[in-house]
Order: C-alpha cells, then sequence, then structure tokens
C-alpha cells in the first residue's frame, strides 16, 4: 500500500464527513509500530468558514430546543457510549499508543462528565427573588454563548473534549472541536455518536488542523469562547490572543507533578503510586508523577522498592492480546526529546538507576518506544528537573525536611497537581493549606477531581479563571443576565427621579 490509499481523516461539518479544500494534511502513525495509517486534513480558510458556517446553523436549531429535548439527547449520548466504548477504547489505542485498560478509564473519567451534564436543568436555572424592592421582582436567565471552541492535546484524545462539549451543549451552545492532529480519529467517532443520539447538525462541528485552524478560531468573530488544553507555551499564546481578541478564555498548561514522602509514610504503598502515576500511559499524563521527593532517611528505601517494581513492568504494544502495563510514546520525535532530558539529567551529575533509552519491544522494532526510567539525585538546577519530560522517567529529589520540599514544589513554575504521602494527618493538613498548586491528592497520587468538582491548576499550569468542569464549567459555557421588573400600577407611577435607583 502506497503513502497515497491511506485513509484521509476527515472534519465534519453540519453531521457529516467533509474532506478539505486545500488539501493539506499530516501523517497519523500507530505509535506501536511506528508506521503512518491514515493522513488527517489540515484546514486551510475556507475549511474554518464552513466550520463556522456548520456550528451556526448547529447552533441556531439547538438553542431552540426545550430543556427536557436537549436533556433527552444528552441521556441518549451517555446510552450510546456507555454501550459501545470498546470501540472508542480500541481508537485511542491505535493512534496515541495507551494500553487498551487505560484507554478505557479515560473514557470513564469522560463518561462521568457527560453524566453530570445530563443534570445540568439544575444547575443553570437561574434565581428569582419576589419583592426586591416595593412591587420589583429581580431574576437571572443563564443563556448559552453561542459558538465555543475546544481545542484539545494529543495524549486524552477523548477525555479532554469531553471535559468541555458536554457541558457546553447541554447549555445549549454549539461547538466547533479542534482536536490534536496526532490522535484526531476520535472526534469523529464521536460525531457519530451524537448524531445517532438526535443531536442537530451542526452544533458539534469538528475542525481538524493544526496552528491554521487554531488561529482561525481565535481570531473569528462568531467563536465566543475558547478551551483549551495543552503544553504551556501554547496555552500563554491562546489566553493572550483569545482575550484580546474579546473572548471568554480558559487555557490549561503543562505541569511538572511532585509526590511528597514523610519518613512515616507506608513506602510499600508510595512505590507502587509513584510506578503507577509515574509510568501509566508511558507519563504521557498532565497528572502523571514525575518528581518523587523523599524526605530523608527513606530514599535508599524507596529507590531500591521502585527499582524492583519497574523490573516486573511489562513494554508493548497496547492492543496485544496479553495486555502490556506500559505502550509507546506518541512519535519518534518526542521520543528522542525524552531521551535527551535523561542525557541532560547524567550530565548535571543525576544517577540514572533504570536507563530506558534506546528502549526496543521484540516484533515492534520501529515503534515509539521508551523504557520506564529512574532517576536519582537529581539536582533541583537541571533542566531534567525543572522542566515538564512527559515520558516515563521518574526523577528522585532527596530532601532533608516537610519545609525543604514544599519549599521546592512552590518555587516550582507549574501548579497542576502533587500529592503527599503520610500518616500524620496533621502534616496532610498542613500541606493542603500551604502548598501552591491546584489539585492536591493525600495517599492518592493523581488527584483528578470527580466531575462535579472542577479540574484545574495554578501558576502556569492554567491561565484564566474557570477550571474545567464541574460549576466552573456551567458558569463558563453561560452567560448569565439579570432582570429587574416591576408591573406598573398607574396609581403607584413615581414621577420624575434623576437620583440612582435605591431600595
Ligand atoms: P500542544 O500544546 O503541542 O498542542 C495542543 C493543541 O494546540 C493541539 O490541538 C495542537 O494542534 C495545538 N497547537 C500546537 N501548536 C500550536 C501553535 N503554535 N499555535 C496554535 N495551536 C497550536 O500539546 P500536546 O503536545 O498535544 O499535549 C501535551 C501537553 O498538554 C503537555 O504539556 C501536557 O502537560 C498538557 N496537558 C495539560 C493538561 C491539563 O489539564 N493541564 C491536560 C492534558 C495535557
Amino acid at each position: 500500500m502506497t503513502d497515497n490509499d491511506l485513509p484521509v481523516i476527515a472534519h465534519w461539518f453540519d453531521g457529516a464527513p467533509a474532506g478539505s479544500a486545500g488539501g493539506r494534511t499530516a501523517p497519523v502513525y500507530n505509535p506501536a509500530t511506528g508506521a503512518v495509517q491514515a493522513h488527517v486534513a489540515l484546514a486551510d480558510e475556507a475549511d474554518i468558514a464552513a466550520a463556522l458556517a456548520s456550528a451556526q446553523r448547529g447552533f441556531d436549531v439547538w438553542s431552540g430546543f426545550s430543556i427536557a429535548k436537549r436533556q433527552s439527547v444528552l441521556f441518549a449520548f451517555r446510552e450510546l457510549l456507555n454501550a459501545r466504548k470498546t470501540e472508542l477504547a480500541a481508537i485511542l489505542t491505535a493512534e496515541h499508543g495507551k494500553v487498551l485498560s487505560d484507554a478505557m478509564g479515560e473514557i470513564a473519567r469522560g463518561q462521568e462528565v457527560v453524566e453530570l451534564a445530563t443534570g445540568f436543568p439544575h444547575l443553570i436555572k437561574g434565581a428569582y427573588s419576589e419583592n426586591a424592592s416595593t412591587g420589583v421582582d429581580v431574576y437571572s436567565l443563564k443563556q448559552p454563548l453561542g459558538i465555543v471552541g475546544v481545542i484539545s492535546p494529543f495524549n486524552f484524545p477523548a477525555m479532554v473534549p469531553m471535559w468541555f462539549f458536554p457541558i457546553a451543549l447541554a447549555a445549549g451552545n454549539a461547538v466547533i472541536l479542534k482536536p490534536s492532529e496526532k490522535d484526531p480519529s476520535a472526534s469523529l467517532w464521536l460525531a457519530q455518536l451524537w448524531k445517532e443520539a438526535g443531536l442537530p447538525d451542526g452544533a458539534y462541528t469538528v475542525l481538524q488542523g493544526d496552528k491554521v485552524a487554531v488561529d482561525g478560531l481565535l481570531h473569528s468573530p462568531e467563536v465566543q469562547s475558547i478551551s483549551f488544553v495543552g503544553s504551556t507555551p501554547i496555552a500563554q499564546y491562546i489566553y493572550e490572543t483569545a482575550a484580546k481578541n474579546g473572548k471568554r478564555v480558559q487555557a490549561l498548561g503543562g505541569a511538572k507533578n511532585h509526590m511528597l514522602v514523610l519518613p512515616d509514610a507506608d513506602l510499600d504503598l508510595v512505590a507502587d503510586s509513584a510506578v503507577n502515576a509515574g509510568f501509566g500511559a508511558a507519563g504521557e499524563r498532565c497528572m502523571a508523577v514525575s518528581v518523587v521527593l523523599a524526605v530523608e532517611p527513606v530514599a535508599d528505601e524507596l529507590v531500591a522498592k521502585v527499582t524492583e517494581r519497574i523490573a516486573k513492568l511489562r513494554i508493548g504494544n497496547g492492543a496485544a492480546d496479553v495486555e502490556p502495563d506500559m505502550g509507546p510514546l506518541i512519535s519518534g520525535q518526542h521520543r528522542d526529546k525524552v531521551s535527551s532530558y535523561v542525557d541532560i539529567a547524567e550530565a548535571d551529575g543525576a544517577r540514572v538507576v533504570v536507563d530506558g533509552r534506546g528502549y526496543t519491544v521484540d516484533g515492534h522494532e520501529d515503534g515509539f518506544f521508551f523504557g520506564p526510567t529512574l532517576l536519582d539525585a537529581v539536582p533541583t538546577s537541571s533542566r531534567a528537573y525543572t522542566e515538564e519530560i512527559f515520558g516515563p522517567v521518574l526523577s528522585v529529589v532527596r530532601v532533608a525536611s516537610y519545609d525543604e520540599g514544599l519549599a521546592l514544589i512552590n518555587s516550582g513554575e507549574f501548579g497542576n497537581g502533587t500529592a503527599i504521602f503520610t500518616n500524620d494527618g496533621g502534616a496532610a493538613r498542613r500541606f493542603q493549606n500551604e502548598v501552591q498548586v491546584g489539585m492536591i491528592g493525600i495517599n492518592v497520587p493523581i488527584p483528578v477531581p470527580v466531575a462535579y468538582h472542577s479540574f484545574g491548576g495554578w501558576k502556569k499550569s492554567l491561565f484564566g479563571d474557570a477550571k474545567a468542569y464541574g460549576v466552573h464549567g456551567f458558569d463558563f459555557f453561560t452567560r448569565e443576565k439579570a432582570v429587574t421588573s416591576r408591573w406598573l400600577d398607574p396609581a403607584t407611577h413615581g414621577g420624575i427621579n434623576l437620583g440612582f435607583p435605591q431600595n
């Protein structure tokens, strides 16, 4: 088969797949084999215009649906997703590389938000104050914004879009999703499901592409808001550009999550948690643990326990009959970048306890694999410590005290997630109060909040003031009006009064 015979992954306009006008494409790989398996359309200006027109048509119909009708579409979508999620998991594994059970976990966490969104009438009803002043009632309405843009990263091609679109749609908006061009197929599978669930055409529109598509959304006056998840430099660019263009914006960025281990912690629990949170999804999670801060004297024992566990990890094709623990990285380029961080750590004086560089899997020699890597005594001045690696590399930093560990966490530029492992309730309570991070685990390594709380970090992990999903999500995707109403009784007409209205 030549490259030209491969399928082209399309946009989704007006309830159907749509080819690209300009013909630009990018390759989509199977990371486990390293082979190009498809090409994805990359939008140009004509596609952006078509996406906007599709979404506008969708909004015009969908925003007129009653609450009860919208709710029945959401319930139907939830049922279809629940019944057919293994199909979606296979797509995620084939394009992202994560193992199938992890892909199912990703979908479950997205489905949680769909389930929350089915209860939207309670969350978007306004308030009513009767007789705020004599004969005057005051009440609020929550209306959809219109067309909203969602721009997502490669590492959660189903879950991250589902952090936003169920709530945006529930509130009556039309969504344009711009998925990652590295694993774009999940967006179309979800589109087909919306169609079957009864969503009007265009209310869920997919615009495939790269920076051109993103910039098109950022600069289109029709797009009312942008929800972005990705790396910090792009999140900052999105935040600044969308805000300059008068849009509502939430832009979630990168991370460098630390796990603080106090000497009284259960070290077997800590070692299990560090391995699960460090190497799950090959470390390509924004909530992955990348640094273990070991408060002495536990570091030697902990490093030994983690090393033992790494030796038992099975790495391979996430779609194999006997499922491995960990799959490949997203691309050869990314694998080389991860590898270069291990070189940097070593050159800066870290001890490479387990070395994943040059890792290969039999029968999958061209796959983008990188072995689980453990670094000890990583200097905090090293770029391997300060920058996000986004791969299966766990760094141990030895500290003398809780205070030294806390100061390190708080001095970092990111503030996405963190965890403390201890049996001391007082220390844990102090930590939750003092740490400058948005999501905290206490003996929990990946503290992704449930759907009815909200997801978001601090500092350079979130630009904007609205987190994803939960109450924040409903506030973000609605615009409030306050109505002050009086039904005039001629006998009480107050006449001319230029003073500021008072009670
Ligand atoms: P990325 O920033 O490269 O890409 C994200 C999106 O932005 C993609 O849709 C991409 O097409 C688009 N994009 C890329 N370059 C662009 C540019 N120059 N201009 C405009 N748009 C551009 O991120 P990624 O590599 O896909 O994802 C990994 C990153 O996402 C990591 O940094 C990870 O920590 C972060 N992430 C954060 C969270 C969170 O909740 N904070 C969740 C998941 C991933």
